[in-house]
């Protein structure tokens, strides 16, 4: 295999130490960008002494000059309660953000994979989500800024792949969770198993009758690995990404509860604006493409979830 030099935006965040991890473990050579907005170093201390790893503190709103074989663009908050904190900043690093590494993937010839989102079919009225559902998005609510940034990216992936041959690659990532996730990341599995371990109040928003299909995150690198590598040039995407295992949100509570073995009561709290009722990824076009699906169970994936958390507050 064919050392490769690859950029990872957004490389110290959840996914993205889990990438850089994982194309080291491939022998690649890895440039970790971050502005650690909410990624942090403690996600990559353990790459760092690899020779073969390399950290640059940047803003992907900002020019980039490299010169490497690949880039992920991972780059932007994903959480609502971080990407809702500044907005006009979260519409920047998906727009002015894709435009950039677009720039630069079409300078240097790189291939460019975009970490798109189930997101961009809004609050769907078409179940389980297939590709060719156009969604339906609240073009000015406070999900709009990632919902319709994340959009926008894709529209700038696209024509860049039409006017300028660029070979791109766009996954629509779906919940995804597992270690490094910070405790402060505010989705809903590290949330409710924080505060599980930490015997608060599970905090369930709305009723807990909308629904979440949750994807652990080692099946979801093996899914962007294969997408990158093993598709042919003109096989663009967008292809979803993301385990067909349906939950409603008080499902996931009581079984985070149980599982813990937690004394933890269960509280309701408002839903938040636009918040999707219901969420499933069509997976047929990975199955096809790539054969690729998810083979981590939602049980499976949060015993390790829980133990990862479990060390990290034993550790403080
Ligand atoms: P995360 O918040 O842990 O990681 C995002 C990383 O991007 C962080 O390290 C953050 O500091 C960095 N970042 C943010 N703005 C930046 C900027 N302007 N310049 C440089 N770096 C910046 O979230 P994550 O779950 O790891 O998500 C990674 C990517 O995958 C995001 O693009 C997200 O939209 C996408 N995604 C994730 C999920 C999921 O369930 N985890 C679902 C759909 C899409
Ligand atoms: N760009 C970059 N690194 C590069 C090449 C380009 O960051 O190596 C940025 C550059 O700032 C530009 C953007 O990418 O604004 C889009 O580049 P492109 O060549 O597509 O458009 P143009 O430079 O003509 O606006
Ligand atoms: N949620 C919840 N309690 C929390 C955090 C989230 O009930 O402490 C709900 C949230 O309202 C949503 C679902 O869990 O319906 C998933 O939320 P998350 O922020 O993890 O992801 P997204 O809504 O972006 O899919």
């Amino acid at each position: 295999m064919k050392k490769k030099r690859v950029l990872v935006t957004g490389g110290s965040g959840f996914l993205g130490s889990h990438l850089c991890e994982r194309l080291l473990e491939m022998g690649h050579e890895v440039l970790c960008l971050d502005n650690f907005f909410t990624g942090s170093k403690a996600n990559i201390l353990h790459l760092i002494d690899n020779p073969y790893f390399e950290i640059i503190r940047h803003d992907v709103t900002f020019p980039l000059y490299v010169e490497v074989d690949e880039i992920f663009n991972l780059a932007c908050p994903a959480s609502p309660i971080h990407y809702q904190f500044d907005p006009v900043q979260t519409t920047k690093t998906s727009v002015h953000g894709a435009i950039n590494m677009l720039g630069l993937a079409k300078r240097i010839k790189a291939k460019i994979f975009q970490a798109s989102t189930s997101e961009v079919y809004g609050d769907p009225q078409i179940h389980p989500q297939p590709e060719s559902y156009w969604g339906n998005v609240n073009p000015h609510g406070i999900r709009s800024c990632y919902d319709e940034g994340k959009r926008c990216a894709e529209t700038l992936f696209f024509d860049y792949n039409r006017q300028h041959s660029l070979r791109i690659k766009v996954g629509r990532i779906f919940n995804t969770y597992g270690p490094r996730m910070a405790m402060n990341d505010g989705r809903v599995v590290s949330n409710f198993v924080v505060q599980a371990l930490l015997g608060e109040d599970i905090t369930v928003y709305g009723n807990g009758g909308q629904t979440r299909s949750f994807c652990y995150v080692d099946d979801l690198v093996n899914g962007i690995i294969r997408f990158m590598e093993e598709t042919p040039d003109e096989f663009t995407g967008p292809m979803n990404l993301g385990n067909p295992d349906e939950f409603t949100i008080l499902e996931l509570a009581e079984t985070v509860i149980e599982m813990a073995g937690s004394k933890s009561k269960i509280v309701y709290k408002s839903l938040p604006a636009d918040d999707p009722m219901q969420r499933r990824p069509d997976i047929s076009l990975a199955k096809n493409a790539i054969n690729w699906e998810p083979k981590i169970k939602l049980r499976t994936g949060l015993v390790k979830t829980i133990e990862y958390f479990d060390n990290h507050l034993k550790s403080l």
